[in-house]
């Protein structure tokens, strides 16, 4: 998976679980889009990603985007499956409808616009050099004296006009990103006979939060991070011995002890077999392990 794509992902997770910022889904939109978003003029685009209707949009589709996520990644024959899959292909197909295949657009390069999008400088640069090469090598009508002249070399065929897409509103992008994903994945299925196919979307759902979850790497973790690392503190207090907590507090009240106390005690026989005993039945007890090492034991 390119950078992008995992952009676009994590993205949209944060979306869905509603955990995004205005400036993150501006970005996430403009990523599905790519190239698409700097040929689109400005009375398309600005409504779509202007502050105030991005954020009115972004509520308004951020429950259909998390169905269908949910959806996406939900287990074969489960519940879930059959509960989401009405509503996740109703908005699949409602926004397919928005998004008119392929048009011609005017090559167009708006530097003010697509600076709060996600490009890097690079891209920008790059995008800036592309508009310009196509303005270079079409040719097209300027006025001249108020008279209407050809100028420009006319090596390419289409002129000013690049294919692009339509979109309507913010959920057509997000909508045209993931069955292009789903495309891949048929794509891949038939091509790799042999071995198993990348799953269809590199998301879970988290089992104890519920939680959407884009993992680092696919198939690494079943829980969200927040719930794994509760999950370890649990299993780490299940698997520690019943007398972790006895333990603990007999070495710290060792350890408080005068320093010629402490040597005393630590002659006897029945405290040197306890210490015996702690070190080998907490081994797993950080913070026993601790005490014993302040003890120099
Ligand atoms: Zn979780």
């Amino acid at each position: 998976m390119d950078e992008k794509t995992r952009r676009i992902w994590a993205g949209l997770v944060g979306y869905a679980n509603g955990t995004a910022t205005a400036a993150l889904i501006r970005a996430t939109i403009a990523d599905c889009m790519g190239w698409i978003a700097a040929t689109m003029p400005s009375d398309v685009f600005d409504p779509m990603l202007v502050e105030g209707d991005l954020s009115k949009q972004a509520e308004a589709y951020r429950p259909s985007v998390e169905i269908l996520l949910r959806f996406l990644c939900s287990a074969p024959r489960s519940e879930e499956r059959n509960s989401l899959r009405a509503a996740a292909l109703d908005f699949l197909r409602q926004h397919g409808e928005h998004i008119r295949g392929r048009v011609f657009r005017e090559a167009y390069f708006a530097e003010e616009h697509l600076r709060n999008l996600n490009y890097t400088p690079d891209e920008l640069e790059n995008l800036k050099k592309q508009t310009k090469r196509i303005f270079n090598r079409a040719q097209y009508e300027i006025y001249h004296r108020g008279q209407p002249t050809l100028v420009g070399e006319d090596s390419l065929p289409l002129g000013l006009l690049i294919p692009s897409r339509g979109y309507e509103d913010l959920a057509d992008p997000i909508c045209d990103f993931l069955s292009s994903e789903y495309e891949k994945y048929l794509n891949s299925e038939v091509n790799r006979k042999d071995k198993k196919a990348a799953p269809l979307i590199p998301l879970f759902v988290c089992p104890s939060c519920k939680k959407l979850v884009m993992p680092k790497r696919v198939g690494r973790r079943h829980h969200c991070s927040e719930c794994s690392d509760q999950a370890r503190a649990e299993k780490y207090r299940q698997k520690a011995s019943p007398n972790e907590g006895k333990d603990y507090a007999w070495l710290y009240h060792l350890l408080r002890q005068e320093s010629d106390t402490r040597k005393a005690r630590l002659r006897q026989q029945k405290v040197q077999q306890r210490l015996g005993e702690i070190k080998s039945r907490q081994k797993n007890s950080r913070r026993c392990q601790g005490l014993l090492q302040a003890l120099r034991l």
